[in-house]
């Protein structure tokens, strides 16, 4: 179920069944996008419809926040419980790790995704990492990251390079990438290489 919120439609999933969801589109093969929706991006979309429509695309998305979650109840279209990007990215990581899911992890200063994945595999033993980058690539650069990612074919994408940035540049390349399931976390690489 799908609910609506300032012309933004989200999904009434709690995290289980996220997870489940995007377990579906691993199987699949099929490119996915998730996005993860904070008050702030539905704010900005308020005013820039082309993250609206971005919104509007994206095959699942979440209520990344408690204030989301309250609107959703005050609207009287409740959702189950909040979403947020570093918490999916956590529960997914955890079930990749068991299931033999490859993740690549771009975005952040250089060293940070590096180190947040050997953190995860730390976390997480037996994940597998299909590869990592930092977010502070030039545009001449942009062309073979993209082949880099294609050629280490993971079933996961997190893309770290802030909000609404990360959503325009997964809706730009998921086609070309063809990963199952991509989905941009902010600054949650940060958080995790500590
Ligand atoms: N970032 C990046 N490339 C850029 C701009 C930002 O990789 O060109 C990274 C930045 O280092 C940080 C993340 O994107 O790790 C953005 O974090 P922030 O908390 O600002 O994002 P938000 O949670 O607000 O979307």
């Amino acid at each position: 179920m799908k609910v609506n919120l300032l012309g933004a439609a989200i999904d009434a999933l709690d995290m289980q069944q996220t997870v489940e969801r995007t377990a579906e589109f691993i199987k699949s093969s099929k490119p996915h996008f998730i996005i993860t929706l904070n008050p702030e991006f539905l704010y900005q979309a308020q005013f820039q419809h082309r993250l609206l429509d971005l919104i509007g695309g994206a095959d699942l998305v979440t209520p990344d926040g408690v204030g989301i979650v309250w609107a959703c109840r005050v609207a009287g279209c409740p959702v189950p419980e909040r979403v947020t990007g570093i918490d999916l990215l956590l529960y997914l990581t955890e079930r990749a790790a068991r299931e033999g899911w490859r993740i690549f992890l771009l975005g952040s200063a250089p060293g940070v995704a590096a180190e947040a994945a050997d953190k995860l595999v730390e976390k997480y033993p037996g994940l597998q990492i299909a590869g990592t980058c930092h977010g502070y690539f030039k545009p001449e650069e942009e062309k073979d990251l993209l082949n880099r990612i294609k050629e280490s074919k993971p079933d996961l994408l997190f893309v770290a390079l802030g909000a609404p940035r990360q959503e325009l540049w997964i809706d730009a390349h998921l086609k070309d990438l063809k990963v199952p399931a991509a989905m941009g976390i902010g600054g949650s690489l940060d958080v995790i290489a500590g």
